[in-house]
């Protein structure tokens, strides 16, 4: 019981962290020594913080969890550039992180980037997604989802690594979880606690407006993914069901004042798939709304992860989309080398844990999704309620 009652020291807030050390009449360094502890030395565990008095490390292990990831299992792919983590959370929750490694190319310097969770599950229930087809669970702790960056940056500081991006395109939805993933991206950036640029740390959204617009308030010129997927509102209510909430137009020009307070370029993210949303009409219509802007498009094949009747867009048809986007002045790039680059995967093995469904679930589930994108291309709204605004 105990262990599910401690918070994550990674999630304590400086301010809370202050007031326990005052409780304790401790002076106020200490609170460095055990940032450091958390984040320097990574350690899981309060005896390892070998700064601080013996008396204080009891207090501290007592207190807090050091550790919220209980087990973790690795599985390596692509040569080992892509590792991806399969994390087991107190309660039983199962969640994913990857770490994908990019060699130096060129002018280009390595990059070691860490895709995260933010939720166990995700309410918003996008088909394609193998973590919308898995349905919500809960929101994770912001210490459980710092632990996450903290369990890769011990494999790559084993490496002589140094982790250089973080993004949030795991399981779940950033923007529905926003307190924590707020008080997340500040310990990310805090020069005391991981000190990374916020430039270097992406949060991934389907389109939370109120959500982005706290992002942008907090100052700080974090990077903003959409996952846009489709630029008219019939498609995209069935691709992204939160567009039936916040329609594309609020969400562009929510990402819009993000690129204009921040100075930073929005990516907008598509998932092609083969005959839904890859026509040249899409790429025109997505073209047309992202003209001028400070935007980037990434287009990825659709990932064949969850059950849906649908493929991946043909390569020629990619490179078809792209080209108009292109010609049209919007840059544009392609991924497909890794399905499981930007977290398209992720998600995968926590459903394939969960069990196959049963084949009627299936059936029934590819019944309705041929039927609602049938609808939308002829242009009618889906009649659905929106996914809840919160998974709380
Ligand atoms: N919930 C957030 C972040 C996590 S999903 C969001 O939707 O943005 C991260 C990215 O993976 C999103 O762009 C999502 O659309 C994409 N994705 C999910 N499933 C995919 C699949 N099967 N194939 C390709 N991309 C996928
Ligand atoms: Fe949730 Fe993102 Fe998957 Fe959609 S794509 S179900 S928002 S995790």
């Amino acid at each position: 019981m105990t262990d599910v009652t401690r918070p994550g020291i990674s999630g304590v807030p400086p301010t809370e962290l202050q007031a326990w050390l005052q409780a304790r009449s401790e002076p106020a360094y200490r609170a460095r020594q055990i940032h450091a502890a958390v984040w320097q030395s990574l350690a899981t565990t309060a005896a390892d913080a070998a700064l601080l008095p013996a008396s204080l490390r009891a207090e501290l292990e007592a207190d807090f969890r050091w550790d919220t990831l209980v087990d973790t299992e690795l599985h390596r792919s692509d040569a080992g550039l892509t590792e991806k983590a399969v994390h087991r959370l107190t309660d039983g929750a199962v969640i994913e992180s990857v770490l994908m490694h990019y060699p130096a190319r060129g002018a280009r310097r390595e990059r070691h980037t860490v895709c995260i969770s933010s939720q166990a599950g995700c309410a918003v229930g996008c088909p394609f997604c193998a973590t919308g087809e898995l349905g919500f669970t809960r929101d994770l702790t912001t210490a459980e989802i710092l632990d996450q960056v903290r369990d890769a940056v011990r494999r790559l500081t084993a490496a002589g690594q140094r982790l250089t991006n973080v993004v949030f395109m795991g399981m779940g939805e950033p923007l529905l979880n926003l307190d924590r993933v707020l008080a997340t991206v500040d310990a990310l950036n805090d020069p005391a606690r991981l000190g990374l640029g916020a430039r270097h740390i992406t949060v991934s959204t389907s389109g939370v407006v109120p959500g982005i617009r706290e992002l942008t308030a907090r100052g700080p010129q974090f990077t903003l993914a959409v996952s846009i997927h489709a630029a008219r509102d019939p498609l995209r209510d069935v691709l992204v069901p939160l567009n039936r909430r916040w329609p594309v137009a609020e969400v562009v020009a929510a990402a819009r004042d993000h690129a204009s307070a921040t100075g930073r370029r929005v990516s907008y993210e598509v998932t092609l798939i083969g005959g839904i949303n890859d026509t040249d009409r899409d790429a025109d219509e997505l073209a047309a709304l992202l003209r001028g802007d400070l935007a980037h498009v990434n287009l990825i094949p659709m990932n064949p992860v969850a059950h849906t009747p649908w493929a991946a867009s043909a390569p020629a048809v990619v490179e078809r989309f792209a080209s108009r986007l292109r010609a049209a002045g919007v840059t544009t790039t392609v991924r497909r080398n890794r399905g499981i680059e930007i977290g398209a995967a992720c998600g995968q093995l926590a459903a394939q844990r969960a069990g196959e469904p049963p084949p009627a679930a299936v059936a029934r589930r590819r019944a309705r999704l041929i039927a609602a994108s049938a609808a939308a291309l002829r242009g009618e709204r889906s009649a659905g309620a929106a996914p809840a605004a919160t998974g709380a």
